[in-house]
């Protein structure tokens, strides 16, 4: 081999060791979930379903909790990216304090889905249930079962856009009714945390500000739901009080199929999580946000910022249709049905 030809196939070994690392950039990567908290039930579920889609691609699940800190969610997700993640799922404790963090992902071509809440930065992905309708959802349950009267408010979350969304889509639905003055606001307020102390403790003093006189309960979630309940169970008022929630939690199904729950808005997290892994695997092989298959522009935010987002569809569950959460494998009967009288709710018959 004379010179010339050591240095064509000097060129062409580098050439190959090139191709291989670009391949090697194509392999399944490595995603980071930085996680809220796990105070609700639902996160175990929509962590499983992230989990085991990353690793069905070959792909490697990193995770952080941030214990409801959103201090300690800035320094989870510096961490995530700095043991490999290539892009991160964030579910974000509060929007607002989450941003720096995201932005230096962003920057340092880190990609990044928003998961259930909204980051409201346009380069990172938006993927969500459809939150306003799960609030008109849930306000169309409550109005059924009572059409007039004085109506509570239990919201989420101040830092927590979704808590917005479902007031906005609740009030959708009530508004005609309290204009035309058949439903008065008695109460409305945020629950700190999502944390069902909190709402329980709203719900007592809407209750002793309005001397009992509570008609109907928006909650905005089952966890709220739950405290909200216990307040009323308190007064001997369970069961006579339509109340809204959302999870599809089994404690609130077992309360829809005894009757002290009127609705929760079940919304498929195995769903969620399984788009939510698959997205990310996507954008982390250099797709663009606009070409996530499936993606759509929204600009429906606080700030109204176009983002590419998908929104799954939620399912209301009353009393009336307890066997869809069944049929799909996502409660089990026995765990619902768990010391309902015979007759109460046709699923657990
Ligand atoms: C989610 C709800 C959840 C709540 C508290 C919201 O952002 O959409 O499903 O119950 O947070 O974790």
């Amino acid at each position: 081999m004379n010179r010339r030809t050591l240095v064509l196939a000097g060129a062409f070994a580098a050439g190959l060791l090139a191709s291989t690392s670009a391949f090697a950039q194509a392999k399944p990567p490595v995603i980071g979930v930085s996680w809220s908290n796990f105070q609700e039930e639902r996160w175990k579920t929509d962590e499983a379903a992230i989990k085991a889609a990353i690793e069905k691609a070959g792909g490697t699940y990193l995770s952080a909790d941030a214990q409801s800190s959103p201090a300690k969610q800035l320094t989870d997700i510096e961490s995530l990216i700095s043991r490999g993640a290539k892009a991160l799922i964030v579910l974000a404790q509060d929007a607002a304090a989450v941003r720096p963090a995201v932005e230096k992902a962003i920057n340092e071509g880190v990609a990044v889905v928003g998961y259930d809440r909204l980051i409201e930065i346009p380069q990172a992905f938006y993927l969500t249930f459809d939150n306003i309708e799960v609030g008109r959802m849930m306000a169309r349950e409550v109005l059924k079962a009572k059409p007039e009267g004085n109506y509570v408010f239990i919201k989420g979350s101040g830092a927590d856009p979704n808590a917005n969304f479902l007031f906005q889509g609740s009030m959708e639905v009530l508004k005609p009714h309290i204009d035309s003055g058949k439903i008065k606001n008695v109460g409305e307020a945020f629950t700190d945390g999502w944390l069902p102390a909190n709402a329980q403790r709203n719900m007592e003093q809407f209750l002793t500000r309005n001397n009992n006189k509570v008609d109907a309960v928006v909650a905005a979630n089952d966890g709220t739901a739950g405290g909200v309940v216990a307040a009323l169970t308190a007064q001997g008022m369970a069961g006579s009080v339509p109340v809204s929630g959302q999870d599809a939690d089994r404690a609130a199904l077992n309360r829809v199929a005894l009757g002290q729950q009127t609705v929760t808005i079940w919304k498929d997290a195995r769903e969620l999580g399984r788009n939510a892994a698959e997205i990310a695997i996507q954008l982390a092989g250099g797709k663009k946000l606009n070409e996530v298959s499936g993606a759509m522009q929204w600009n429906q935010g606080p700030n109204k910022v176009t983002m590419n987002a998908i929104f799954l569809k939620p399912v209301p569950v009353t009393r009336e249709n307890l066997a869809v959460v069944i049929d799909a494998g996502w409660a089990p009967k026995a765990a619902i049905c768990q010391g309902v009288p015979a007759g109460r709710a046709p699923a657990c018959n």
